[in-house]
């Protein structure tokens, strides 16, 4: 009786992503917080008490896709509490104060404290601070319960001239190696069988902490019991060979690397003030291939960014022909405010933009065909999650491909050994071998 009136009191919170995997593991160590505190986790779109959004605003897109949201938010939950939290919210808190509603908008050290505010009474309440200390080094994935994110650092003090993200999230700052060993031991103690370290700018991490990546890298990589390791998105410019020394030497280490790109050619890439010239680029995807010769590789793409000419767009695309780029990011260049690149002329026409991109996006589902195609007959290790609509178990490869095995057996969270026999409908099938 007490346990069906505690379910029944149970307050619901409702939480929405979007952007990038690091907001994803920010949502997901909040979610815990929520659960914590005794709420039930329901759907988007169903009615809560609470409606947390972590929102992006790292496109024109992404920032009217939130306004969106808050508007089906506030239709979900009509008499809930809606918060908007995160880059977005940090950069246009009046607007989505503003916003029918919205109860509290909170920047994106500020979206930690969202249980003390949720008390307050005041309505339109806007929380932004902007003294960018570290939180939420402890972070779980929102969509898995296998594969856990743990932000080793925050912020970035580069200064891409197309990007918003330093305003959004300030400067660069890291959490200690220790602290680093600590959180990923929690998480293999929680039961998570990989890892993959977040930030925003991850190669910044000497700068912000004092002490070497591949230094954490080493240690988290000797924690008992972690079974898979990977390193989100990292400049191309930070990999240094002690890194790529230390990935090679551990078996947790999975085959797939995501090296942001932008552009493959050197005139767009300095405009964009990139650290790294496309030979650059070349010289470290060919170190990675040399020590992992079966990995997939991800990278994000910018297309039509001011200036851009065809010959320069195909530059990029021929590089991406040359490279084993498998997994393509494409997104179409977004004027920001107060960026430098806002104030550039020769702005692409948005219809060229947009074929810029769907070429770029079909040859990315291209390569990433053939290279599916080529692990047919090899071996792999996948990490399995859940069963899919046609009933078969799926999981990632260790070079981040779905695989799926037709099984009686409960496979979720295992890593099995299974050879790949083929593909259907795009996708890898295979075999248990274990
Ligand atoms: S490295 Fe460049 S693109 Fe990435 S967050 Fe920093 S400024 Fe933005």
């Amino acid at each position: 009786m007490e346990n069906t009136e505690r379910i029944l009191n149970n307050k619901r919170v409702a939480l929405h992503t979007l952007g990038c995997r690091l907001n994803s593991s920010e949502t997901g160590s909040i979610a815990q917080g929520f659960k914590d505190r005794g709420y039930d986790i329901v759907e988007f779109g169903e009615q809560a008490d609470v409606v947390f959004i972590n929102t992006c605003t790292v496109t024109d897109a992404a920032d009217s896709t939130c306004r969106n949201l808050i508007r089906k938010a506030h239709g979900s939950s009509p008499e809930g509490k809606i918060v908007v939290a995160g880059c977005y919210a940090q950069m246009e808190p009046e607007r989505i104060a503003g916003m029918q509603g919205v109860d509290l908008v909170l920047g994106n050290s500020e979206k930690y404290k969202v249980f003390e505010y949720l008390d307050e009474e005041k309505e339109n309440a806007i929380h932004i601070d902007k003294s960018w200390q570290f939180y939420g080094a402890a972070t779980t994935t929102a969509d898995s319960h296998t594969r856990a994110f743990l932000k080793i650092q925050d912020g970035c003090n580069y200064v891409c001239s197309f990007c918003i993200i330093p305003f959004a999230r300030g400067r660069s700052r890291a959490i200690s190696v220790q602290d680093a060993v600590i959180e990923a031991k929690k998480l293999v103690s929680q039961g998570f069988k990989e890892i993959v370290l977040t930030g925003v700018n991850i190669g910044e991490y000497e700068q912000a902490s004092g002490e070497k990546l591949h230094d954490l890298v080493a240690q988290v990589l000797a924690v008992d019991g972690l079974e898979r390791f990977r390193l989100s998105s990292v400049e191309p410019n930070t990999i240094t060979d002690e890194l790529i020394e230390v990935l090679k030497s551990s078996p947790k280490v999975l085959d797939h690397f995501h090296i942001p790109l932008q552009s493959g050619d050197d005139g767009i890439l300095k405009d964009m003030r990139r650290k790294y010239t496309t030979s650059d680029y070349k010289r470290i995807i060919g170190k990675l291939v040399a020590a992992f010769p079966n990995a997939g590789f991800g990278a994000d793409i910018i297309a039509g960014f001011p200036g851009e000419t065809k010959e320069q767009f195909e530059n990029t695309f021929n590089l991406l022909k040359e490279l084993p780029i498998t997994h393509f990011h494409v997104f179409p260049y977004s004027k920001r405010k107060n960026t430098t690149a806002a104030k550039m002329e020769n702005l692409i026409h948005s219809g060229v933009k947009k074929d810029r991109v769907k070429t770029l996006m079909m040859f990315g589902d291209a390569k990433l065909n053939l290279f599916s195609e080529d692990q047919i007959g090899k071996r792999t290790k996948v990490l399995f999650e859940r069963r899919n609509k046609a009933g078969n178990f799926e999981g990632y490869s260790s070079n981040f491909v779905r695989v799926s095995v037709v099984t009686d057996l409960e496979l979720a969270n295992q890593e099995r050994e299974v050879l790949i026999t083929g593909m259907d409908n795009g996708r890898l099938v295979g075999e248990l071998l274990q």
